[in-house]
């Protein structure tokens, strides 16, 4: 390479290592882990950027629009670096930062691009049938779990079996009933023996749960378990490091609780659960049901 080609790549280096975009050249996976433990260290919260009418933090906003961003002042304390990292991260497996919105994409769309046979992964050579999500395709609250367990995978539907119904109760303790809603999942097929959903499996699968969000753009996402939020937040981190915590994710606001199968075997942690399902609430106006 010339001095001068190499010297602008350097300039960029830098440029972008000011931006806090300098880990995704390097490992596009390590970003978030990188804001998580920003935000664990820190204490920082984004509810702020939540508060009605009032604006983003200033590298926030200058980081929502990556390539607008350039050419706004460079951020320089680390919390607002991690932030800025935060906000333009795409927890996409596509093959761009920047991935663009299918224009006029709908869910029926989606489901005719899945397939009612597809064999894109070894999933399916044990499911019984795909679940591709339910409710409201305009929704302002989407869930969304792992993957199908026994119950779905034989009616289709997720989130019916004993977990399903607790979200059902957590759905219409929050003054709302599952049409309200969208369920989905990270990956269409269950895997065997109720075992995670492999990493293989869900790069292959995922990118039709970015194609279900982009085509419903909920005000809210609520990621059910490690696995639904460590795939759109491309972390390797416990949730348990960021449950509760607000996270923007391409135009909607997300949040990660825990499983409603984990709550099943672990009743005591239904509070926390309740705490962040009351924050979701708070932001879309929801009144809790009275009993
Ligand atoms: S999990 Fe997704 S990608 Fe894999 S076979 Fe099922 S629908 Fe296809």
């Amino acid at each position: 390479m010339d001095q001068s080609r190499r010297d602008r790549v350097e300039a960029w280096f830098r440029y972008t290592d000011e931006l806090g975009l300098g880990p995704y050249y390097r490992d596009r996976a390590a970003i978030q882990d990188a804001y998580i433990a920003a935000v664990s260290a820190s204490g920082t919260r984004l509810e702020a950027s939540l508060r009605a009418a009032e604006p983003a933090p200033q590298a926030v906003a200058a980081a929502a629009t990556p390539r607008r961003s350039q050419t706004q002042s460079p951020v320089h304390n680390a919390a607002q670096k991690a932030t800025a990292a935060h906000s333009v991260i795409q927890a996409s497996t596509g093959a761009s930062l920047f991935d663009e919105r299918i224009e006029g994409d709908t869910l029926d769309l989606i489901r005719d691009a899945i397939g009612g046979n597809c064999t894109r992964c070894k999933l399916h050579k044990a499911r019984t049938k795909i679940v591709y999500g339910v409710g409201n395709p305009k929704a302002e609250l989407v869930f969304v779990g792992e993957g199908p367990g026994h119950d779905e995978d034989i009616q289709g539907e997720p989130f019916v079996g004993r977990a399903g119904k607790l979200l059902t109760q957590m759905i219409e303790a929050m003054g709302l009933c599952r049409e309200d809603v969208y369920i989905c999942n990270v990956v269409k097929c269950r895997p065997p023996e109720n075992r995670l959903p492999e990493k293989d499996e869900i790069t292959t699968c995922s990118p039709f749960l970015m194609r279900q969000l982009a085509a419903i753009q909920p005000k809210v996402i609520c990621a059910l378990g490690s696995c639904a939020s460590q795939t759109m937040l491309q972390t390797t981190q416990g949730i348990s490091r960021f449950r509760g915590e607000w996270f923007d994710f391409r135009g909607s606001k997300l949040i990660a609780t825990y499983h409603p199968a984990y709550l099943l075997r672990n009743p005591a942690a239904k509070g926390e659960v309740w705490k962040d399902l009351q924050k979701v609430m708070a932001v879309l106006g929801l009144k809790a049901k009275r009993k």
